[in-house]
């Protein structure tokens, strides 16, 4: 269903204007407000008036996480601080996490925006929403929990973790949407066979899944596991947590992006020049309405391409591809880009393989050795050596045949690889320690 039918369905026209209308304020209010954007914007010779047309968005300089770390914790905040209710940061792995910030008017627009993935994604008033997203500075659990209750649903706020009694409280409290990252949705399949549950037995209809790269074929495994549709939800805390783009149930291909909210554009990563719909290149955001934490033309180093064609849902807005890669996640295997999400495909797609994989890349002598260490299935395990030979030339040849470079495989027993409870960890880089 659509949650807000006046704006999620407007003639690109009047969506445009009002792009416009809203990229003009953005610019002066990040101008009058933020010393370091005003600063890059006198150094590349715009000035907001310049702000003419939608086009003229190119002649913005690019935000990047670098400004964000240069600018810690709260440099680029474009309201006075009493104004802001609520901070995030970003897991931020290495280092000093980012930092944002909401004003009231943020949290009220990031639930009507989360409200709308919900209902776009066919969850409804009345649902029974199992949001297993960790809450806390990732912006996953909180954002997820406020646009259910805008919804309309009743939340169960479980957060990540203790995935048995997950399993216990959706038998119990009837859970119908099931809320958190891909990995750890098939973490909790696989529990729930360990303990003898049918996923069928359950009330769970439909998951929604982001904040971290899963392919189709995973899609496929998640929805064949526990029965249910998943959809691809996404969103990045920089340009305001989940709730940016997300699928609609009547496609489930490609994710709207919320385009009265943000500006999607797609650029060479290398040059940064803006590529013509339908090509693919690095994703950047402008922010239209934020207040606390706005960002303008904001680098997120995702890949995708923009989708312009009508969707038969009825929405207007643009829809993104699924996410196929980071700048920079891409390895560089003897001169081959690889992406994991290639390697995950190939995998997803072989029968006896279970969907737990992990990409070791090391350096022996001067040359780069990719090994894929993948689960496989107890009763392929179980079977004769030659089976499991058999298996691994296999997908050595597969991926071979995609990626043309090879790569050792290493088949191991079932519950080997270390099981998912947020963002799965899929490479291990040896070569940078
Ligand atoms: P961090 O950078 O610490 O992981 P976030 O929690 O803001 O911070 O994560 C945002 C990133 O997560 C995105 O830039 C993207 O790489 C990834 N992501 C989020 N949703 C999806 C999705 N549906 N598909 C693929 N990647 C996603
Ligand atoms: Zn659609």
């Amino acid at each position: 269903m659509i949650w807000n039918k006046e704006f999620e369905t407007l003639p690109r026209g009047e969506l445009e204007a009002l792009q416009l209308e809203r990229l003009k304020n953005l610019v002066e209010r990040v101008y009058s407000a933020v010393p370091y954007y005003r600063q890059k914007m006198d150094e590349a010779g715009v000035r907001p008036s310049d702000i003419k047309t939608l086009k003229d968005l190119a002649r913005l300089p690019f935000t990047t996480k670098e400004d964000l770390r240069i600018n810690y914790p709260f440099g680029l905040f474009a309201v006075p601080f009493e104004k802001v209710i609520r901070i995030h940061a970003s897991s931020g792995t290495t280092g000093k996490p980012t930092v944002v910030g909401y004003t009231k008017n943020d949290i009220d627009s990031w639930a009507e925006l989360m409200a709308r993935t919900l209902s776009a994604g066919g969850a409804y008033k009345g649902d029974v929403v199992h949001n297993a997203y960790g809450y806390g500075l990732f912006t996953g659990g909180l954002g997820a929990h406020y646009g259910a209750e805008r919804l309309g649903a009743a939340v169960i706020p479980i957060s990540g973790g203790n995935t048995k009694r997950q399993i216990m409280i959706m038998q119990d409290f009837g859970s119908t949407v099931l809320m958190c990252t891909p990995s750890y949705a098939l973490n909790i399949a696989d529990v729930m066979k360990e303990m003898g549950v049918d996923p069928l037995s359950l009330k769970l209809r439909v998951g929604l899944f982001g904040a971290e790269p899963w392919s189709e074929n995973m899609r496929n495994e998640i929805e064949k596991r526990l029965g249910i549709k998943a959809i691809d939800i996404f969103g990045l805390s920089e340009v305001m947590g989940p709730g940016v783009a997300s699928e609609c149930i009547e496609e489930q291909k490609g994710l709207h992006v919320f385009e009265d909210y943000f500006i999607p554009e797609i650029i060479n990563p290398e040059t940064g020049e803006a590529l013509p719909n339908g090509e693919q290149g690095e994703l950047v955001f402008t922010t239209l309405t934020k207040e606390a934490f706005p960002v303008i033309r904001y680098r997120s180093k995702d890949i995708s391409r923009l989708i312009t064609e009508p969707c038969s849902c009825g929405r207007t807005f643009y829809r993104m591809q699924r996410i196929t890669g980071r700048t920079d996640d891409m390895l560089i295997i003897r001169g081959v880009n690889v992406f994991p999400s290639q390697i995950e495909h190939v995998l997803m797609g072989i029968k006896g393989v279970e969907p737990h994989y992990q990409i070791i890349v090391d350096r022996e002598g001067a040359l780069d050795v990719m090994e894929v260490q993948v689960e496989v299935s107890e009763d392929i395990f179980s079977d004769k050596v030659k089976a499991l030979e058999g298996l691994g030339k296999r997908i050595e040849r597969e991926i071979k045949d995609l990626l043309g470079t090879t790569c050792r495989i290493k088949l191991v027993e079932p519950k080997t690889i270390q099981r998912s409870e947020g963002k799965a960890k899929r490479v291990i880089d040896n070569r940078k320690l």
